[in-house]
């Protein structure tokens, strides 16, 4: 059976910066959690940072790639670099997707680390821009798609794809 590994925040755990979740009640992520085949994961708490944090965002518009070339660091509301947390939370999310034989993930639209097709601009003023959150980039550039709580039922059809 596939595994998939999934934002910890949209299990209802309670790792997101402003101590909150982000719970999902829809139906496919419901239904694959019933099968066992959802692992739970947060980068931002595995690569050693707190709940609450500070938010954080990549700095100048740029995304997840930029951060893994290291020609763009995350920072948080206060300046200060967390970069090496989210490269290290995305590091920890690759052993565990690939400890599981994981191929596809789910992940929570909008964040530095999770977002898949767009986050926040660096400017703090809460405009989104395309672009990757940091685990989003390195789990794709090592074959593992991913796909946002937004687009699941696109996510049901790479499944099946995979099991077919
Ligand atoms: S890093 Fe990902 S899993 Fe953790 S709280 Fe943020 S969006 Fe959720």
């Amino acid at each position: 059976m596939e595994r998939i590994l999934v934002s910890a925040c949209l299990m209802g755990r309670k790792v997101r910066y402003d101590g909150g979740a982000k719970t999902s009640s829809d139906a496919w992520l419901a239904g694959w959690r019933e099968e066992g085949r959802l692992v739970p994961f947060c980068p931002e708490v595995e690569g050693g940072l707190p709940v609450p944090r500070l938010a954080a965002e990549i700095e100048e518009g740029a995304g997840g790639s930029a951060v893994l070339a290291g020609t763009a660091r995350v920072l948080a509301a206060d300046g200060a670099d967390v970069t090496a947390e989210f490269l290290a939370g995305a590091r920890g999310a690759l052993e565990v997707a690939r400890a599981h034989g994981i191929r596809m993930a789910v992940l929570k639209e909008g964040s530095p680390s999770c977002g898949a097709l767009a986050i926040y601009d660096g400017t703090f003023q809460g405009r989104k821009a395309p672009g990757q959150g940091v685990t989003t980039a390195l789990l794709e550039r090592n074959g593992i798609r991913v796909f946002s709580e937004e687009r699941l039922p696109e996510a049901a059809g790479y499944l099946r794809t995979l099991e077919t």
